[in-house]
């Protein structure tokens, strides 16, 4: 990362990180407070939720030192990225979102991957025509919490843009020319905090001015300004000058070893390979799959993927080894839906 992206910020995601914390410090009441350590958008608030935590348990707040938060809790973010993002749901999403087309092979990845693209800009421009709001709804429906929030805070004005905030036992300043509160939250997010909201509404009845610009729908709208042209299908495509690509030999494979599978034809070693793959997923009558000329069985294979698809989005290499041995779930689903057994 330092060397091919210097300037980025190198954020770890919280989610996994409570995952790997939760091992030792299970107690379910100790989780409300993990996520707080992680949400707190300054380092003041960052060492109270801790404080809090460690009078719960204080291993597991000496823990959380060890996990150097500075990577995944909010209170050392970097300002002005306008992303208060802790969890990396973003990515998670998106694979989810290709976990389908990253089954087939790279031309045809990319071709179901262009036209769910093709698909998206078109719904999302026909679904920002229907906003009548200079802010986009998502964005305002989050806004609505902090709105609630800032009814416990107490703001006082210095006369000009300044205000200080009382919010519990927690005083913050705020300074709405600037678009700045002390808690860090609206220079890190673009939104304003609840102390800040109190203030606004202190000034003005008009939230939105206060909202950073990329949030709007006029910048919504210019993400999605640009369509992608449909395309022919593949039979349509120019034929190629470049001469066929030539299989490469893999590393580690040195000339002169036998390699796996050699001198076997190739229709056996897919059948061999089918057959390896099912019964490491316990699959009861594996053989089946394999009729008795060693022709694999797709039609029973078909739902199989499908079935490992919908419950296992990572198990998509499906006839290489997986990763499936140690979820008994898996063989319980294969099969309800298989009835191989
Ligand atoms: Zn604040």
């Amino acid at each position: 990362m330092r060397r091919w992206a210097p300037i980025a910020e190198h954020r770890n995601c919280a989610r996994h990180i409570y995952a790997n914390w939760k091992k030792h410090f299970s107690v379910k009441e100790w989780q409300k407070l993990f996520w707080r350590c992680a949400k707190a958008p300054c380092l003041l608030l960052f060492n109270k939720a801790r404080a809090r935590l460690a009078r719960e348990t204080t291993d597991g707040a000496q823990a959380i030192i060890n996990t150097h938060p500075e990577h995944w809790s909010r209170a050392w973010f970097r300002l002005g990225s306008m992303c208060d993002s802790v969890d990396n749901n973003l990515c998670e999403s998106f694979n989810k979102w290709i976990v389908e087309a990253r089954l087939f092979p790279i031309i045809t990845m990319l071709e179901i991957i262009r036209r769910k693209v093709m698909v998206r800009i078109h719904e999302q421009k026909k679904k920002a025509e229907r906003w009548m709001t200079k802010i986009c709804p998502a964005i305002l429906k989050k806004c609505n919490t902090y709105i609630t929030l800032s009814g416990r805070c107490h703001a006082i004005c210095n006369g000009e843009s300044k205000f200080e905030v009382i919010y519990y036992d927690n005083r913050f300043t705020v300074d709405l020319d600037r678009k700045q509160c002390s808690c860090r939250y609206w220079q890190l997010s673009g939104l304003p905090c609840h102390h800040a909201i109190s203030c606004i509404f202190f000034k003005t009845s008009s939230l939105e001015d206060y909202i950073a610009s990329c949030y709007s729908t006029d910048a919504f709208n210019r993400t999605y300004d640009y369509c992608l042209n449909p395309l022919e299908g593949m039979n349509g495509w120019p034929a190629s000058d470049s001469p066929p690509l030539r299989l490469l030999v893999m590393l580690g494979c040195q000339e002169g070893q036998r390699r796996r599978g050699e001198g076997i034809p190739q229709k056996v070693q897919r059948a061999q390979r089918c057959l390896r793959w099912a019964r490491s997923l316990g699959v009861q009558n594996a053989s089946r799959l394999v009729t008795t000329d060693q022709h694999v069985r797709r039609d029973l294979l078909h739902p199989l993927k499908v079935v490992l698809i919908k419950f296992l989005p990572k198990a998509v290499h499906l006839t290489q080894k997986l990763v499936l041995k140690q979820l008994p779930l898996t063989r319980l689903v294969l099969l309800k839906h298989l009835q191989l057994s």
